[in-house]
């Protein structure tokens, strides 16, 4: 009896932490511009159409994925074809173990970004992310078939990865559906 009460206390406890994780406001997370590339570059010494974004995490650069609650467990669900990203473990699922093991967002965002074109029939799948050297600064660098798609690819991986940060599920259909369009 003693030790099922102190279990149940531990449970509490444990329940108590997880709900006090404070995570920091939404809108820290900015984009601070979207420029294309094109032609010769220092990211890839064959692709030629590439989107650069500049992001600033803010104080989402002490929030790595493993520390946002659910965050895995949400986006594993909710765009499940991002299995397909090897990323640097270079098998399938390889993204997805990195973001279980804690990757930032903006690495998160770039993989969105090619997974929403790839959705939209486009044949991307580089990407590169980058710190700017300024604190939670990063260059986001993936490759685009078209550069109207590319740049709103961009805008909505951003959108995509604050919804899954609040645990609300994003309308990826809709978003595959605007991007055709573009
Ligand atoms: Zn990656």
């Amino acid at each position: 009896m003693k030790y099922l009460k102190s279990y149940k206390l531990l449970t509490e406890s444990i329940k108590k932490e997880k709900k006090e994780v404070e995570l920091p406001n939404i809108s820290e997370l900015k984009i601070v511009d979207i420029k294309t590339i094109e032609g010769k570059n220092k990211w890839h010494s064959s692709k030629d159409k590439l989107i650069h974004m500049i992001l600033d995490l803010g104080e989402w650069e002490e929030f790595p994925s493993s520390k946002i609650p659910e965050f895995y467990q949400n986006i594993k669900k909710w765009i499940p074809s991002l299995h397909e990203h090897r990323c640097s473990e270079g098998r399938k699922g390889g993204f997805f173990s990195r973001v279980r093991m804690g990757t930032w967002l903006g690495h998160i965002i770039e993989h969105i970004a090619l997974e929403l074109q790839t959705l939209a029939g486009d044949d991307t799948g580089f990407g590169r992310t980058r710190g700017t050297g300024k604190k939670g600064e990063y260059n986001v660098i993936f490759n685009y078939e078209k550069k109207s798609r590319g740049i709103l690819a961009a805008k909505e991986a951003v959108k995509v990865a604050k919804s899954i940060i609040k645990g609300e599920k994003p309308e990826i259909k809709e978003i595959v559906e605007k991007l055709k369009k573009k």
